[in-house]
């Protein structure tokens, strides 16, 4: 007698114990129809709706995009490489800026998007899009390449923002998310971009692991919980919702006392159909309530600027 019991291994305890993988990398074309789908969904129920049927449409015209493209050139493996060893996320977005490939990919964006319902001033952006010279359209991809969105053209930039999107999705599921590193907190590790939002995730193996949600590249990777994604302290870290909600919420608002800025927190634990993207626009009320507080918003949605 040994004294020791033949214990089998539990196969669940085994994949709680597993390390969340770090970095999930975008699917594009099944990436932007989820989210069309969801944003379809939530226009049905809102007071948002047209706004949302709008992006319910130029979502879906992603994934279309996304959908009848072949395959993207990977990054170079000496970009990867070379960004690896210098700490700096490998997709290039001052390149992608300048890339003939995204030209190309503009214009047949906005001519797909052209018959979509849209409210006043976007078809109006749409309009002196279309008719923008090269050197307009230079400009004005670069904003989106950081970030910066002028409020006079606020319009022409989402939809060149959506264009961007696709082709960063498209080059960043060309990477090896094994390969991936963390940046610093906060910014994503393929094109170093800050989050949407960050969700809580229920799939089998990661239970409770929260993921930060990048908007520009589609790419979530792990974050520990209770984590100021804008600082990185885990200090002085709370959470608010939406009036009435409670503990039911499912979109919080985590904020940070060292540097007092919020941003979303989505529980995909609770509710498996929320969208980084999608349930942030949607849930535009929590925004409004914490215009009233001393917090300011770290997440950057291309589609909630504006408001
Ligand atoms: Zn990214
Ligand atoms: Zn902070």
């Amino acid at each position: 007698m040994s004294g020791f019991h033949d214990v089998q291994p539990d196969p669940s305890a085994i994949g709680r114990l597993l390390k969340p993988a770090f970095a999930i990398l975008p699917d594009p074309p099944r990436l932007f129809a989820l989210r069309a789908e969801r944003f379809g969904v939530l226009a049905e129920d809102s007071e948002l709706s047209p706004y949302l049927r709008f992006l319910a449409g130029l979502t879906a015209a992603q994934a279309d995009l996304a959908a009848m493209l072949p395959p993207a050139t990977p990054i170079p493996p000496e970009q990867v490489a070379r960004a690896r060893e210098n700490c700096m996320p490998p997709l290039d977005r001052a390149a992608m800026a300048a890339s003939p490939s995204l030209r190309h990919l503009v214009t047949g964006f906005l001519n797909a998007v052209a018959p979509l319902a849209k409210p006043a001033p976007a078809a109006e952006g749409l309009e002196r899009l279309r008719h923008a010279a090269p050197e307009e359209l230079d400009e004005m991809l670069g904003n989106v390449m950081t970030n910066s969105f002028p409020v006079e053209a606020l319009p022409q930039h989402l939809f060149l923002s959506a264009v961007a999107q696709v082709h960063a999705a498209r080059l960043a599921a060309t990477l090896d998310a094994a390969r991936l590193v963390p940046l610093e907190t906060g910014l994503c590790p393929v094109c170093g971009g800050p989050p949407v939002s960050s969700l809580v995730v229920g799939r089998q193996g990661a239970e409770g692991a929260r993921y930060a949600a990048c908007a520009f590249c589609g790419t979530h990777w792990n974050e520990v919980r209770v984590k100021c994604l804008a600082c990185g302290s885990t200090k002085g870290v709370g959470y608010k919702e939406a009036e009435g909600e409670g503990e039911a919420a499912t979109v919080k608002a985590e904020t940070c006392d060292s540097c007092r800025s919020w941003i979303k927190i989505l529980y995909q634990n609770k509710n498996p159909s929320l969208e980084a993207v999608a349930d942030d626009v949607a849930s535009l009320g929590l925004d409004l309530l914490m215009q009233d507080t001393e917090y300011r918003r770290a997440g950057f949605d291309p589609f909630l600027i504006g408001y």
